[in-house]
């Protein structure tokens, strides 16, 4: 079978790969000039940033994904990542004892949520690998039994726990991430804390960027064909087979391009369910500020809450200072929160040698192979058409705007919304 797979994400590239060792003949079309997706990085001013994912919380996961299509997960050199977050005062390591022995009187409590929480986890776990259980696997693994609690939300499942509100708010925080109120999150989120207790959380040696880079390696020696900076418009379909990508003939199509922006842009829908789609609510892509530092001892993560969630990841000779924000928000507002985000002296704790500082930012009105271009703004955006970036001027207080920047991958250079500034201040 001849199957177009559009866009080269760690998605496609996975689903490219098995395909092809299952014999067919597998083509990537990916938009950018370079597969990875959110999950790619880049080279800016000698240094090099991971553009979305910061840590690799389901390892048993991924070790099985990657056993599917022939790859061995030690080839990323996982590193663990022991001292891992804080949100205020509140310190997680991996080690569970450290953490409960720094959460005070509420470790107790914390010690039996991630246990309990942990005892779930284990127990749905082998579900994840079946790719459509039937009610015999599903009670076999105790799902029935745990549906109420798969039903409930990540609110009430936390208050349910007695915890405090500040360790709430420190496990919680993943939900803030993606832009998510802790009453809309699932229950599964409460898993967590126990994925990072129990299975730990790791970075790649080389960074994310790595898993992307690996993936696509290996897509290749299997078979798999990539063409890059081929962003496809249509998928053709009639009778209801699909027929072609563009005027590219296959049998079967993945897209690797998010639903609603796949059924919205490359199929012909009636526009009664084009409506639809574009009322579906999406997940904030967020603002991101690149920056080179030096950095002293403290946890790899930050988050910070005040009115909204500010997030500063820390890597060697790296920082990345992340915020979601409202995808309606204009321009204007921002620049604004992106600024109001670097003025304030709390992330600068603990660094050292504060340079370089590259901005993202979205706009409306591109289309939507672009609007996947730049790593962690995949935005999904229907409502607002799709998204480009744009020069921003954070000059007001990080100093005078140096030049501008560019790298090396020509073709989005002129949309990415890169500046460098002096940190002066
Ligand atoms: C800021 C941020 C932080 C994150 N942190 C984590 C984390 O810590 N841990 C974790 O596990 N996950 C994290 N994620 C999520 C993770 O990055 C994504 O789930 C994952 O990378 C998605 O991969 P994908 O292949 O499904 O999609 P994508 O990476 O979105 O890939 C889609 C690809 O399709 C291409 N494409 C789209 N439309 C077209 C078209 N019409 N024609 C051709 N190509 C097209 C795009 O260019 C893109 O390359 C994070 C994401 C973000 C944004």
């Amino acid at each position: 079978m001849k199957v177009a797979i559009i866009g080269g994400g760690v998605g496609g590239l996975a689903a490219a790969t098995r395909l092809a060792i299952h014999g067919h003949r597998v083509q990537i079309f990916e938009a950018r000039d370079d597969v990875g997706g959110l999950a790619s990085g880049f080279e800016a001013g000698g240094a090099w940033f991971d553009g979305g994912p910061y840590i690799v919380l389901d390892r048993p996961g991924l070790e099985w994904a990657f056993e599917k299509i022939g790859l061995d997960i030690s080839a990323l050199r996982l590193t663990k990542v022991e001292d891992f977050y804080n949100v205020g005062s509140i310190h997680i390591y991996l080690d569970l004892q450290r953490t409960v022995e720094g959460l005070g009187d509420a470790g107790r409590a914390y010690e039996k949520f991630v246990n309990h929480m942990n005892m779930i986890r284990t127990r749905l776990e082998p579900l994840l690998r079946i790719s459509h259980p039937n009610v015999l696997e599903l009670a076999r693994h105790g799902a029935l039994s745990a549906a109420p609690f798969l039903l409930r939300s990540l609110g009430s499942v936390l208050k349910r726990s007695g915890l405090p509100r500040d360790v709430i708010d420190a496990i919680a925080i993943w939900t803030h991430v993606a832009g998510q109120t802790i009453d809309s999150a699932p229950s599964v989120m409460a898993f967590v804390p126990a994925l990072i207790h129990c299975v730990g959380a790791f970075v790649p040696k080389n960074g994310m960027r790595a898993i992307p880079q690996l993936l696509a390696d290996n897509a290749r020696q299997q078979g798999v064909e990539i063409h890059c900076s081929k962003a496809i418009r249509k998928i053709v379909i009639r009778s209801s087979r699909v027929l072609a990508v563009d005027d590219i003939e296959c049998d079967a199509v993945i897209s690797n391009y998010n639903g609603i922006g796949t059924y919205d842009q490359l199929v012909e829908v009636r526009n009664r369910i084009r409506k639809k789609l574009r009322t579906m609510p999406l997940q904030s892509p967020g603002l991101c500020a690149y920056l080179t530092a030096k950095s002293e001892n403290g946890p790899y993560l930050r988050f910070r809450l005040n009115r909204g969630l500010q997030l500063r990841v820390t890597s060697p000779g790296t920082v990345r200072m992340i915020m979601p924000f409202d995808r309606n928000a204009s321009e204007e507002q921002q620049s604004a929160e992106l600024q109001r985000m670097l003025d304030n002296p709390w992330w600068r704790e603990g660094l050292s040698e504060r340079d370089a500082s590259l901005s993202r930012q979205h706009e409306s009105g591109d289309d939507a192979a672009d609007d996947a271009a730049w790593p962690a703004a995949a935005s999904q955006s229907v409502d607002q058409g799709t998204v480009s970036r744009r020069r921003i001027d954070a000059s007001r207080t990080m100093g005078q705007l140096l030049r501008d920047f560019r790298d090396s991958r020509r073709r989005l250079a002129a949309r990415r919304s890169c500046c460098r500034f002096n940190l002066t201040t």
